[in-house]
């Protein structure tokens, strides 16, 4: 069997840190059951990163769907800031008290990736990046992981069920396996095209028993004008100066009436590499960088209890607004009461932490991922990665 929790255990509550089931417990037997609103806020962002992008939502607003809870949140895709708080629950705290384990893994996980696709994305600019880390992380979170890569900036990811989840085809191009069962990578490359339908692109895997100058040389001549792109996956034993060899494959294909060849990269690429790469490489298959993106450490916290603000040593206490500008962008924490606030540029703050759920009622539409990936695009844009 595999090691993981069914959907009904989330929902009933059994991915819980003991130490909550023993708290409702006491809370039960003592008759103590406080109306609080509670709040979920990273106090830091993982590597320094100066923001970060809020995702999970979707799969959070299913699980507290089922609880008799309140819910103000940032809408997915969310550019936020540290201390910021993303999401705040109000209800009776027996009510959502279990909850806090999986609520937190579910938008921790789903942050860390959205972010680290879009830092990705934006160092790439126009280049392709493809999400290509599934096969490092349990085969069950793969959906999760690919569509929150997707949303974050991905222009494709290559599960088959996640490309079903998000409503894109995935892609891929061919593994070394392929050209191994044929002993030759041009083989290989003319079977995938007798084979594969016509509408996908002939991209030939150029590291597997030659050097990539004359293994490109031999697939570009072995397909022409149909091939699309060559794939750089060299061993790391092998790369010595990446840069180098790209720039010499490019240099021998131009010189042999070539140009139309795209290269794409892959293999344990991280972000430094993408600037180095960005003036050969034509797209990019990110695995583990995404798939084991560092998570966005957010706390749930009790800020307020009766109406009355209270939270612990470290905490800012009572609920908050979080205010931006629409014209200059400035951004505000600030109590929730019913203040206009003015930001110095004369225009007149929005809120971004909007009601999303009622008691069981949904108050928002959920978006489509390509929707959301437009969104995260949008909203990172302008942003600084130092
Ligand atoms: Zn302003």
């Amino acid at each position: 069997m595999f090691h993981t929790a069914d959907p009904k255990d989330i929902i009933d509550g059994k991915i819980t840190d003991v130490y909550f089931e023993r708290t409702l417990k006491i809370l039960e037997v003592k008759g103590i059951n406080p109306l609080v609103k509670a709040e979920f806020i990273a106090k830091s962002l993982p590597e320094d990163w100066p923001w970060a992008v809020f995702a999970g939502l979707e799969e959070a607003l299913y699980l507290m769907k089922h609880l008799p809870i309140k819910v103000r949140a940032m809408k997915e895709g969310t550019v936020f800031y540290h201390y910021e708080p993303v999401m705040e629950i109000e209800g009776r705290y027996q009510d959502f008290c279990v909850y806090e384990t999986a609520i937190l893994g579910l938008i921790c996980q789903a942050s860390g990736i959205a972010t680290k696709a879009a830092r990705f994305k934006k160092l790439a600019g126009e280049k392709l990046v493809i999400s290509f880390g599934a096969r490092r992380m349990h085969p069950i979170l793969a959906p999760m992981i690919e569509r929150n890569a997707y949303i974050g900036g991905c222009d494709g990811v290559s599960v088959v069920k996640s490309g079903e989840l998000i409503g894109e085809d995935p892609m891929g191009t061919m593994p070394h396996a392929l050209i191994i069962c044929f002993s030759s990578t041009a083989e290989a490359l003319k079977a995938y095209d007798e084979v594969l339908e016509p509408r996908l692109r002939r991209v030939a895997l150029i590291d597997t028993f030659l050097d990539e100058k004359f293994e490109c040389l031999n697939v570009a001549e072995a397909l022409g004008e149909k091939l699309f792109a060559v794939r750089f996956d060299t061993p790391s034993s092998r790369r010595g100066d990446f840069y180098r060899i790209l720039e010499e494959c490019r240099w021998e294909l131009d010189i042999k009436g070539y140009k139309h060849i795209k290269f794409y990269v892959s293999g344990g690429i991280k972000e430094q590499d993408v600037p180095v790469l960005n003036p050969l490489a034509d797209g990019y298959g990110i695995g583990t960088s995404i798939s084991n993106a560092p998570v966005v450490d957010y706390a749930m916290d009790i800020m307020e209890v009766e109406g009355k603000p209270l939270a612990k040593r470290g905490k800012w206490s009572g609920s908050k607004r979080v205010l931006i500008c629409p014209k200059c962008g400035a951004r505000k924490i600030v109590p929730n009461n019913e203040d206009n606030h003015l930001c110095p540029c004369r225009k007149k703050f929005e809120d971004i932490l909007i009601p999303i759920l009622d008691k069981g009622k949904q108050l928002i539409k959920m978006e489509s991922s390509s929707k959301l990936r437009a969104f995260v695009l949008k909203n990172v844009k302008d942003l600084p990665l130092e």
